[in-house]
């Protein structure tokens, strides 16, 4: 699988939960991934908000996490 970068911080490799997250919260079809810290900026939320949404996705048995 492709090594994704945080578009903002260059951080690599982003976690599965990440790049997830980008695209639930972002586009499906992004190109630019965001890392939790860089993405809890972007979307102005804090990061356990982002990390309650995973668990949830994860329940509802989300492919992407
Ligand atoms: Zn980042």
């Amino acid at each position: 699988m492709k090594k994704h970068h945080c578009c903002v911080c260059g951080k690599i490799p982003l976690t599965r939960n990440e790049i997830g997250l980008t695209k639930k919260l972002i586009e499906m079809e992004t190109t630019s991934f965001y890392c939790l810290d860089c993405l809890a900026d972007f979307l102005e939320v804090d990061t356990d908000f982002l990390l309650e949404r995973v668990k949830e996705y994860k329940e509802q048995g989300c492919q992407l996490f």
